[in-house]
């Protein structure tokens, strides 16, 4: 069996700050010597090169642009990896790989995504561990073959389906969840793997697509809500789609207003998607009354999706200029394993 070929991405974060002992402050790492802080990484049995972005950077300042930069840098080295670990803050670690596993079609190796609680220099950090596991993960091999193929996040001794996950906690070391799909991996004295769990891919050629809409707007419902807030929020004019953040299994108030101006937007051709507030759970459009109205009228039934998830897979679909009807359908079926 060959040694996998490991290509190790820098964006930033706390995983990749270290604290100058002398002022206390943490300041970013010199990733040029990631290597030799991490003499462990020198111990598994794969070949490790790094990249990192032109600026790297805490992930609250993340972007669609930086997804690109990350996605090239993929499609580049495709061919020559193995697998690819990327080192993300974790703020918004959920959000890129989502985006990530939307934009990379027909992935046929390992993309994990991880980071840390604690940055890499701290006596407790959580990043060793997390950063060991994420490259002995990618470099798992089967029958000479990456064993996974797909977009991952790994954190605190678990691998996850990336576009399934959430940042729950800014606290503790398990700081994600997969509430609706089971984990892929669990790490204890061995790597235990969930293979049924794992995506299976095609064999089509990689195909990635940097084309994304941004102006997805992101309404989350609650109890008196105004209606001159919601009318004018869907009447700006850059909206070109609404992720809707409903109560429970997908229901909304059914005031007539409320209604109609979702009707409006329909007709404008912005699509509409009903995601839940739950962090468990599925919509089911039509299960109670408050939601019959809103799928005779069209709006897309988001199911499990997580919300990091739907306005990712939004930005990407609007990038592929889809009629009303078929964006509907293909939103509603899973592309890259993010809905039951
Ligand atoms: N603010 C940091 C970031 O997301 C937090 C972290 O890395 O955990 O970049």
């Amino acid at each position: 069996m060959n040694k996998s070929r490991i290509l190790l991405i820098y964006t930033g974060g706390t995983i990749g700050m270290i604290k100058n002992y002398e002022t206390g402050a943490l300041v970013s790492f010199n990733f040029n010597e990631l290597l030799e802080n991490i003499p462990e990484l020198r111990l598994l049995d794969c070949h490790i090169d790094t990249a990192s972005l032109k600026t790297p950077i805490d992930s609250s300042n993340m972007n669609p642009q930086y997804w690109g930069e990350l996605c090239s840098i993929i499609e580049k080295g495709y061919e020559s990896y193995d697998g690819f670990v990327v080192l993300h803050g974790s703020d918004t670690m959920s959000y890129t790989a989502s985006a990530l596993s939307f934009m990379l079609e027909n992935l046929s190796k390992p993309v994990i995504f991880t980071g840390s609680q604690l940055p890499i220099g701290d006596l407790r950090t959580d990043a060793k561990e997390n950063l060991i596991t994420a490259v002995q993960v990618a470099a798992l091999q089967k029958r000479s073959k990456p064993l996974i193929k797909e977009v991952c996040l790994y954190f605190e001794y678990k691998l996850y389906r990336a576009n399934r996950t959430t940042k729950t906690s800014a606290e503790n070391f398990e700081a994600f969840t997969s509430p609706n799909y089971p984990e892929l991996l669990t790490s204890g004295v061995h790597l235990a793997i969930n293979e049924s769990n794992l995506w299976r891919s095609n064999r089509k050629v990689l195909k990635v697509h940097y084309n994304l809409t941004t102006e997805v707007l992101l309404l989350k419902l609650y109890p008196g809500i105004s209606q001159c807030l919601v009318e004018e929020m869907l009447s700006i004019t850059c909206v070109e789609g609404v992720v809707l953040e409903t109560f429970g299994a997908g229901n909304t108030t059914t005031q007539k207003w409320f209604l109609d101006v979702l009707k409006v937007t329909l007709k404008k051709g912005i699509p509409v998607v009903n995601v839940t507030q739950c962090t468990s759970g599925s919509v089911i459009m039509g299960n109670y009354e408050t939601s019959v109205a809103l799928k005779k009228m069209g709006v897309i039934n988001g199911g499990d999706i997580t919300t990091e998830a739907a306005i990712t897979k939004m930005m990407y679909l609007l990038g592929q200029n889809l009629s009303s009807k078929v964006f509907k359908i293909v939103f509603e079926t899973s592309l890259r394993g993010e809905l039951t």
